[in-house]
């Protein structure tokens, strides 16, 4: 249904196992990339996806360990044959950001569309989900991004009958046109069920604890975050340069209430994350020490 894959899961530079932050999420035919640090091409096709149908670049901020995977994409996307548009979403300072870019990227046969923003919290739909940048505390400018699927309501036989709903009204009514007959305007809402829980993911990195971040990813069914740092000596550190410890990731699993926790953008000074595991599952038992590669679809659950 909603399938994700962590394609880097590094922080600041890359290690021999370890390229550097990227998320790819996939829905409906689509595609949606989220960051594009070094060596996001090299992983994609590791995984056995293809560049060509990227549709959608989301970016964070602007640190190189989240962008310099991207004028290598573009081209290897050229290559592919690609003609279709895609669209890069980022805070304020994309154009600016794409100019250089393209700098490098001189031969792109497709258009980019950009979209930029800078509001606390901004909503736009794509690929069939609907997105919120929401502002996060970092050294620059940089944002989370919460990611929903809607789940529609099922069709209700019943309330259809009780408001002598004609029959032949039935099908496209449920396929959510409003239909008018008979001098009568009859809507979707007339013969649909309760609301039903959809899938919901978010992504953040790099910041600070902020109650933004669970606010977002109250009940998510998948938190992606930052665990740049397992050794409690390094709190410090994290707190000078705005990033978060794994252990404050995981009390944000726990209070938002989610159904998984992935940890990823290590510090190249922790080569061993899996080694803080139990330390984080104490606080929030369903937590993953992702590594390049982590994969999961995420399905609706049952009502
Ligand atoms: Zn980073
Ligand atoms: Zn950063």
């Amino acid at each position: 249904m909603l399938d994700v894959c962590l394609l880097g899961t590094g922080g600041t530079v890359p290690l021999p196992q370890r390229w550097l932050t990227s998320c790819l999420i996939r829905y409906q035919g689509s595609s949606l990339l989220i960051d594009s640090g070094e060596g996001t091409q090299i992983t994609l096709h590791k995984e056995g996806y293809s560049c060509k149908q990227i549709d959608a670049i989301l970016l964070t901020h602007y640190h190189a360990d989240h962008t310099t995977g991207l004028p290598g994409l573009l081209l290897s996307m050229a290559k592919s044959d690609r003609t279709e548009p895609v669209w890069i979403i980022g805070p304020k300072g994309l154009k600016n950001f794409i100019d250089g870019v393209m700098k490098i990227a001189m031969y792109i046969p497709f258009e980019l569309h950009l979209l930029e923003y800078e509001e606390q919290e901004f909503c736009f739909a794509m690929c069939g989900m609907e997105i919120t940048a929401f502002r996060v505390r970092h050294s620059v400018p940089c944002w989370g991004y919460e990611i929903n699927v809607e789940r529609r309501p099922r069709f209700d036989a019943e309330r259809a009958k009780q408001q002598n709903i004609p029959l032949r009204l039935w099908n496209p009514l449920q396929k959510g046109e409003t239909v008018e007959y008979e001098g009568k305007v009859y809507t979707p809402d007339m013969v649909l069920g309760k609301p039903r829980k959809g899938l919901k993911l978010v992504y953040v990195t790099d910041t600070r604890p902020v109650p933004a971040i669970a606010a977002h990813a109250q009940n998510a069914d998948l938190l992606i975050a930052e665990g740049m740092y397992g050794e409690a000596e390094k709190l410090e550190k994290a707190k000078l340069n705005r990033h978060m410890m794994m252990q404050e990731a995981a009390s944000i699993a726990q209070e938002a209430n989610v159904r998984e926790l992935w940890l990823t953008h290590y510090s190249p000074s922790m080569p061993y994350p899996a080694m803080y595991k139990e330390e984080v599952r104490a606080i929030f038992p369903n937590t993953i020490i992702s590594k390049d590669g982590q994969k999961t679809d995420l399905a609706f659950t049952e009502e």
